[in-house]
């Protein structure tokens, strides 16, 4: 999923100050999931946002709503009547729910309340790690089902470099395992070590998004 994570208040409210009437829009997709754009989140900030500007004697009026994704039109759909009467629309959705909500309102000011940090899951409740990076080309079966393209900090497609101390990266305080260490544990456990010893010359990054922005197609679901 997406992992998200809520921006200060005090950014936000810097961000709308010279607004009355704003709606702040969630959305039920990865960010309710990771507990920072979700129909709880959305009364959370309205309230703070509210109880902030009241006490500094410049009062907003703050509408709520939550859409089922902020990545489909289709659910956007459904604030044509809310934004009517609204001067500008925060988002805590991730940073792709804003910019749509820019497409279908050109005319109104969009301001993004959470910070999109990565692709990943949860490691424990309320902690999160990245686990991939969208590089188009998914190669984890050469890496044992590992990703060091996202797992580590030098991206080695032939690792352990010399900074793996215990099974932990110098990259990290000690924090983080060196995801190559995990790739010789699993080949170890699988017989597979042999895979370590091929040399990866490169890998093909032209489905990566130096080209600029990806465009996925599938030709079967727009008949
Ligand atoms: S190889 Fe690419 S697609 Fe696969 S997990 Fe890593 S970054 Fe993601
Ligand atoms: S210690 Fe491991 S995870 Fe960290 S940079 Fe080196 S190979 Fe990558």
């Amino acid at each position: 999923m997406v992992i998200a994570e809520s921006k200060p208040v005090s950014e936000i409210l810097e961000m709308i100050k010279g607004y009355k009437k704003v709606l702040v829009v969630g959305c039920k997709g990865c960010v309710t999931v990771c507990n920072a754009g979700g129909q709880k989140e959305v009364e959370i900030l309205s309230s703070e946002l509210r109880i902030a500007r009241q006490v500094s004697g410049n009062e907003v009026e703050i509408k709520e709503y939550t859409c089922e994704r902020q990545c489909d039109p289709e659910y956007i759909e459904p604030l044509d009547e809310l934004v009517k009467d609204v001067d500008a629309v925060v988002s805590i959705a991730c940073s792709v729910g804003p910019q749509y909500i820019v497409a279908r309102y050109p005319y109104l000011p969009v301001y993004p309340g959470l910070n999109t940090v990565s692709i990943g899951g949860a490691l424990e409740h309320g902690v999160w790690r990245e686990f991939c990076q969208a590089c188009g080309n998914c190669a984890i079966h050469l890496f044992g089902g590992l990703c060091p393209i996202a797992r580590c900090a030098k991206q080695l497609l032939n690792g352990p470099c010399g900074g793996s101390s215990g099974g932990k990266c110098e990259v990290g305080k000690g924090q983080i395992d060196c995801v190559w260490h995990l790739i010789y544990e699993r080949l170890k456990n699988l017989n597979q070590l042999h895979i370590m010893e091929e040399l990866r010359l490169y890998k093909d990054w032209s489905t990566s998004r130096d080209g600029g922005p990806r465009t996925t197609i599938r030709e079967e679901l727009r008949k």
